[in-house]
């Protein structure tokens, strides 16, 4: 990729942070409070009192190397030479689930470059040192020779819109572009892109779907430190929607929302992205979408960590629960910002299997606490974690496809 050389990767692209005392006006590194992970009084920062529990693989583990503090703290020296990169360092590193309570929670920074970024730079490092972690292979592979990190075969890709009758991009430009994910064409992810495409299409929404040639949005690619690929998602993404002439790009996961937000910034202004919650949401308060149908459940919802502290969306899903006729919303104790982590991102599933079976069973475990008789998400890597709760789990459904039985 052109300029790819020049420009800063791994711990030189977070390197004014790495220094305590900052070498730069406003820079400054982790001041070792201990907000991110203590048990102790909440970020003095802070006005809301955090929760009890904050880093999931510290909770897991309970050893100090494995709080944001210490990752932070061992980027440092991995930069200053002073720690070789080891095993132990890798695993330090690769726990972190990319809740992102971390960066909810720390003082310090609140520019953009708090301790989950310093993380990510880590991987970004190890991956341009040693390149990604064995468990990860797959992903990485997936992504370079597939464009996701499924490794489906293109051939494979946009069969969750068969029968529904949708424009593809590739006949036409649209204003409006629904951007499936990678997980639409698994079981994990499909039902809540087909219902985010009924939704809108019986609300009168013209709209365009990609198709086999949708690429990842790039998340995975990011969040595992393979910068470079996520660079050139991020550049053919953007590319395609210029192409395409659209202005709004509708996404069905949590995650994707969480990349494109991003892409969005880089294609400048014009181009607007929202979740299909917060598009439901929007139709339904405008009146162009009623849910006539009555549905007789106790519904919880879990905030995805990307959708939620990530991009801020809370309400809306809740606007759409509360819409529909004899829904009861239970809440779950620690939700919206202080919703706990299902244990799916981060590639932990593919590289520590207990920590993140540990995390979706502990949010599992409170959402049955609330009586509720489903738990509802707005994330395909959420159900991914949850599926995999066994017996006596509650039932779990994406939001859209739970909301669109209303209609
Ligand atoms: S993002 Fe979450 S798991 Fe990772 S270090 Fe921060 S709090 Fe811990
Ligand atoms: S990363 Fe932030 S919250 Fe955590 S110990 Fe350092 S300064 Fe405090």
């Amino acid at each position: 990729m052109k300029d790819q050389a020049k420009k800063p990767l791994g711990l030189e692209r977070v390197k004014k942070w790495l220094y305590a005392k900052g070498l730069e006006e406003r820079s400054a590194g982790c001041v070792l409070c201990g907000s991110c992970y203590g048990h102790g009084p909440a970020n003095p920062y802070e006005d809301v009192p955090g929760p009890k529990e904050k880093c999931p693989p510290y909770e897991f583990y309970r050893f100090q190397r494995h709080t944001p503090k210490s990752r932070w703290l061992m980027a440092q020296r991995v930069f200053h030479g002073l720690d070789p990169i080891t095993p132990e360092l890798k695993e330090v590193v690769y726990t972190c689930t990319n809740c992102l309570m971390c960066q909810e929670l720390c003082g310090v920074r609140n520019d953009g470059y708090g301790p989950w970024d310093i993380t990510v730079a880590m991987r970004e490092e190890l991956t341009l040192k040693d390149g990604p972690l064995e468990a990860h292979r797959p992903l990485f592979e997936g992504l370079r020779e597939h464009d996701n990190p499924w490794a489906q075969p293109k051939t494979q890709r946009g069969h969750w819109a068969d029968g529904l009758g949708l424009k593809k991009l590739g006949d036409a430009t649209a204003a409006t572009l629904l951007f499936a994910g990678c997980s639409a064409d698994r079981p994990d992810g499909k039902a809540g892109a087909v219902a985010l495409a009924k939704l809108m299409k019986s609300s009168g929404v013209q709209f365009a779907v990609i198709g086999e040639a949708e690429k990842c949005c790039g998340l995975h690619a990011y969040d595992l430190g393979f910068r470079e690929e996520y660079d050139r998602l991020q550049e053919e993404n953007l590319a395609m929607i210029k192409r395409a002439a659209v202005r709004e790009v509708v996404v069905a996961c949590g995650s994707c929302q969480r990349a494109w937000r991003e892409h969005a910034k880089v294609a400048g202004s014009g181009v607007e992205v929202f979740h299909g919650a917060q598009y439901v949401a929007e139709l339904v308060q405008s009146g162009r979408l009623k849910f006539t149908q009555t549905i007789r459940k106790k519904a919880t919802y879990h905030d995805s960590c990307h959708l939620g502290r990530g991009c801020g969306v809370y309400e809306e899903p809740r606007t759409i629960l509360r819409a529909i006729p004899g829904v009861e919303l239970v809440e779950m104790a620690r939700n919206r910002r202080w919703s706990w982590c299902c244990g799916g991102g981060g590639g932990v599933p593919e590289a520590y299997p207990e920590l993140a079976k540990w995390n979706a069973d502990d949010r599992m475990r409170e959402a049955k606490e609330t009586g509720a008789d489903i738990m509802l998400t707005s994330s395909a890597l959420c159900q991914r974690s949850f599926a995999g709760c066994g017996a006596g789990a509650l039932p779990i459904q994406d939001l859209l496809e739970f909301a669109s039985q209303a209609v």
